[in-house]
């Protein structure tokens, strides 16, 4: 049988039986719509292969919805309320996936792979929104078998991630998301879905992993430095902004030579992989 979904009379009960009131500090916005789960899992494609990564199952919306497709679901519930109960509701409203079920009691942005009891291929999560871009970033570079990840975000932080080069909200996270594969954005969602009501609307986005640069976590320090350190001034050109990431002024126009960058040029039209470049050139020249 297919699990039952949460509607906004069952979010309600759940949320009284638990005295549960959510809290903003933790991102706590519950979904009650069934049709925006449904269309969160058909649009992050996992088939009954995946063993899927779900971040802040809250009263267990999504995770219900993620259990009809995935063949597993390992979900990572930093409050232990709300963890502690989510066997239960997985039990009631979905029996016939309980044993595909698991959850752990800890924070996305330190969770490692030893903490999972399997290694997952999948994110799909409504992030919790202070926290959404640090804890997508920490799940790609720590669990290097996620071939996807499908995230809810703000719509600002999803159009954020999704930028190309050269327009105004281009920045770090849109760079960094790139180090890890293609970025786009999935679609949007209304305030009206969840409660408590947010203030703002928001998105879906998918990043496919390519892996393109290669695992090592030393080329992604030094690529994600020069990143931090050009958008850190982005309204100047590289060679001032990477003037202390460099040493100097002249030692990063060096350095920008040599990848092949032009120095005058600012960080906002640059590419992850003119990026790379830069590390790359770097590190081949403190050898
Ligand atoms: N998935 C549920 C839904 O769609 O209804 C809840 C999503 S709610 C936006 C975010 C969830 O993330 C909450 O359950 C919250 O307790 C949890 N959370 C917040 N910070 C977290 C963190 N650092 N690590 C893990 N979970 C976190």
């Amino acid at each position: 049988m297919p699990p039952r979904l949460l509607g906004p009379a069952e979010i309600r009960a759940l949320a009284a039986d638990l005295d549960v009131r959510p809290t903003k500090t933790l991102g706590q916005n519950f979904v009650h719509d069934a049709n925006t789960v449904r269309r969160i899992v058909s649009s992050s494609g996992v088939g009954a292969d995946d063993v899927v990564l779900e971040v802040g199952p809250g009263l267990g919306s999504l995770t219900l919805a993620l259990l009809g497709a995935a063949g597993r679901v390992v979900a990572v519930e930093i409050d232990p309320k709300l963890a502690a109960r989510l066997p239960q509701t997985i039990g009631d409203y979905a029996p016939d996936q309980v044993d595909a079920f698991d959850v752990v009691t800890a924070d996305a942005l330190t969770v490692e792979p030893a903490d999972l009891p399997v290694a997952p291929t999948a994110l799909v999560a409504n992030l919790p929104y202070n926290v959404a871009v640090p804890v997508l970033l920490n799940l790609m570079a720590k669990f290097p078998t996620l071939r996807t990840a499908l995230v809810m975000v703000q719509a600002e932080v999803a159009d954020r991630l999704a930028a190309t080069p050269g327009g105004r909200i281009y920045g770090v996270p849109s760079v960094k998301a790139r180090y890890y594969g293609d970025v786009s954005r999935a679609g949007s969602i209304g305030k009206h879905v969840f409660w408590p009501e947010p203030k703002i609307e928001s998105g879906l986005v998918r990043i496919e992993r390519t892996d393109r640069f290669g695992l090592d976590p030393e080329h992604r320090r030094l690529t994600f430095a020069a990143i931090d350190a050009a958008f850190a001034q982005r309204r100047k050109t590289m060679r001032s902004a990477l003037a202390t990431w460099a040493g100097s002024p002249a030692r990063a126009e060096e350095l920008l030579r040599a990848a092949d960058i032009d120095p005058q040029i600012r960080g906002e039209r640059l590419a992850v992989d003119d990026f790379v470049r830069l590390a790359e050139s770097a590190a081949s020249a403190a050898r």
